[in-house]
């Protein structure tokens, strides 16, 4: 992902809306936005948390229900290979994040996956008691790693070191005492991305295994785990990769950690003879030893619906689309609203440690999202006071950008957002 385009110049002087347009007029990803439903009047900005829909699930989820369940019943087990799914879904995931057949497999939940990622890799160091992580990632993550710090530790739980953008560095908490590394390759607060290649390399380096979440990078950017000679990763497809509302998370680890890594939940699915029904558990000679129970067939149909238009994406393309959408925002806030409200993004300006995701910093951060979303620039809020914006390259236009930067002007120009109404929170923010 060193190797993009950076956006070009056209981007950086592209302050009206006119020349937004024209960026439309030839973008080689227009296409694409045919492709999915998007509510009239709406930016939907938050494409990094819920994708939006693509055009022709429902008309697929409803076939495997009406036909493979409801004609198919117990038959479409082989027939229409849902046994098999995981994998051979795992299989057109591969591609996007830099995999090889054969070395993905469909999970539950990325919390879940997660799980049974880092504790094979903890088991692949014995001997070894630490566990580094970020302070600043995703909450799940840093729970699930509890456990396994009970689980693991024999007694005494493992010791967990936090490493965070403002230190402790990496290279300050690497030593031979640590196991493994679990690390969010796109911070899902700032958007900060990590150099995987690199930072897999000093991992290693130092004896250590790494972990990686791709949650805000797959469908984001190119991913290319390979390449790096990366360990394991997990991810979500509900985000960038419009799997829809739970739609199972996926697994990978290098083929050549298969035959060693022994998976923390041991269910029949990833059996190697799961209908021998034997007594003892043996794993599954490949990446399906990851498996745990039966797959959520409805939700991998709209995971398998989703991919029929990734499989069609230029990731390069995606990406060169996405830093030009970032960086046409961060132009329009800094032109903007940056010196009359001291709005201030938190994510870096340098493309190559952008994912594809901008956030502001405002003290009133939810209300001002409650008034933009009441306007229908649908974005969201993350505590204690980050306004975060997703750019979708797929299906966000240069037009949106510059229309919801107009609509985040007006917001703060009225002050609407100081109305009472706005400050109530959902369960969900
Ligand atoms: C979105 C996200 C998750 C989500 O976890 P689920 O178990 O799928 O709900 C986990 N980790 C990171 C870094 C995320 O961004």
């Amino acid at each position: 992902m060193s190797t993009t385009t950076p956006p070009s110049a056209t981007t950086r002087t592209a302050l009206d809306r006119a020349t937004c347009e024209a960026l439309d007029a030839s973008d080689p990803l227009g296409s694409f936005r045919d492709r999915f439903v998007l509510p009239e009047g709406v930016i939907y900005l938050d494409g990094n948390s819920l994708g939006a829909l693509p055009r022709h699930t429902p008309a697929h989820v409803q076939r495997v229900i009406t036909e493979e369940w409801g004609t198919g019943l117990i038959r479409s087990w082989n027939d229409a290979g849902w046994f098999a799914k995981p994998r051979t879904v795992g299989d057109r995931i591969a591609p996007l994040i830099g995999a090889a057949e054969g070395e993905v497999v469909l999970g539950d939940s990325t919390s879940a996956s997660l799980f049974q990622a880092v504790v094979a890799a903890v088991r692949m160091r014995p001997g070894r008691r630490v566990i580094v992580a970020e302070r600043g990632n995703f909450p799940t993550d840093l729970y699930m790693l509890e456990a396994v710090q009970e689980l693991l530790g024999g007694g005494e739980p493992l010791e967990r070191r936090l490493i965070a953008d403002d230190g402790p560095t990496l290279d300050d908490v690497l030593d031979d005492h640590v196991a493994v590394v679990v690390l969010t390759q796109v911070d899902y607060r700032t958007g900060r991305l990590h150099d995987l290649a690199e930072v897999t390399r000093r991992v290693q380096a130092a004896g250590a295994l790494v972990v990686w979440d791709l949650c805000h990078s797959a469908g984001a950017l190119p991913i290319d785990l390979n390449a790096a000679w990366a360990d394991f990763a997990v991810g979500c497809t509900y985000k960038y990769l419009n799997g829809g509302p739970g739609s199972p998370s996926f697994l990978w680890a290098a083929s050549r950690h298969h035959a060693a890594a022994r998976p923390a939940l041991t269910g029949w699915h990833g059996h190697a003879r799961p209908f021998d029904f034997t007594v003892d558990y043996a794993p599954a000679p490949g990446i399906e030893r990851f498996r745990v129970g039966t797959p959520q067939l409805l939700s991998v149909a709209g995971l398998e619906a989703s991919l029929d238009i990734w499989d069609d994406v230029d990731l390069e393309l995606l990406r060169e689309k996405s830093l030009r959408l970032t960086e046409l925002f961060l132009s329009l806030v800094d032109a903007r609203l940056a010196e009359r409200w001291g709005i201030v993004s938190v994510t870096p300006r340098e493309s190559s440690r952008r994912g594809s995701q901008v956030s502001l910093r405002h003290d009133d951060g939810y209300a001002v999202m409650q008034a933009l979303i009441e306007r229908g620039v649908i974005g969201d809020f993350r505590a204690p006071d980050l306004i975060r914006f997703g750019f979708t390259p797929l299906y966000t236009s240069y037009a949106d950008v510059w229309d919801a930067v107009d609509v985040l002007h007006d917001v703060l120009e009225t002050e609407v957002w100081r109305e009472p109404r706005f400050a109530r929170r959902g369960t969900v923010t």
